[in-house]
């Protein structure tokens, strides 16, 4: 564990006071830390002086190797930023046992907390996230037609108390609302658009995987449905 301390000013009253933040998690060596994440209690800065809470993206590297994935966390970051850290992988993948260490993971970059919960849970579920962001699309346009008055902020993948598997809608209009998946959507999809998952996703560095990246996947597909429906 690697941990940095930095004077962080208080976002409501400017009280400055020192915030221990993470470079480096790994979840074999401190699975603990998992939850402290899921609840963003590791993300929490507390101000001493007026007592209220405000939640820090600090830049983080969440690694676990039994589940095989390494999880950059950089809010809003730039092409920049994720070209250092593709640089930076390859340089540690020089030696050749590195890069079958490390080619086999899921290596992504997050730019928000709630992006890192949603991929370490599908991780959790031995689902695959390329799949699920292909599956959240589809779920999306099925009800377009009742979202069209409402302000879609972002889709989460869920787990719900009775153990069911759920898409979260945020609005920046209403409260919240739920879809129901099942495993035999996901596998559906899987089985569907397996291949160009398979041809869309980076093979080197780390990878966006995200609800852009997902309509090209499905954009591409479509495009070749069309072709082949001409000849
Ligand atoms: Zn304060």
């Amino acid at each position: 564990m690697e941990t940095r301390k930095e004077k962080i000013a208080c976002p409501y009253c400017q009280h400055e006071q020192e915030f221990e933040s993470y470079v480096n998690i790994d979840l074999d060596v401190e699975p603990e830390l998992k939850a402290k994440i899921m609840s963003d209690e590791l993300f929490t800065f507390e101000c001493e002086e007026c007592g209220k809470k405000a939640l820090m993206a600090f830049p983080c590297l969440v690694s676990n190797m039994e589940l095989k994935y390494m999880y950059w966390l950089i809010a809003n970051f730039d092409d920049e930023q994720k070209k250092a850290l593709d640089d930076d992988l390859k340089e540690s993948m020089k030696s050749d046992n590195d890069k079958k260490f490390a080619g086999g993971y899921r290596r992504r970059i997050t730019g928000t907390i709630n992006e890192l919960k949603e991929k370490i849970l599908i991780a959790d579920e031995g689902l695959d996230d390329r799949v699920m962001e292909v599956l959240k699309i589809l779920c999306i346009n099925e009800v377009s037609d009742q979202l069209q008055s409402t302000q879609l902020s972002e889709v989460r993948f869920n787990k719900k108390e009775d153990g069911g598997m759920c898409l979260v809608l945020v609005f920046l209009d209403r409260e919240p609302a739920l879809i129901d998946i099942t495993l035999d959507m996901y596998h559906k999809v899987e089985k569907m658009f397996g291949h160009d998952i398979e041809e869309k996703t980076p093979k080197e560095g780390f990878a966006e995987i995200d609800p852009y990246w997902a309509n090209e996947v499905l954009n591409d597909s479509i495009v070749l449905v069309n072709k082949t429906d001409e000849e």
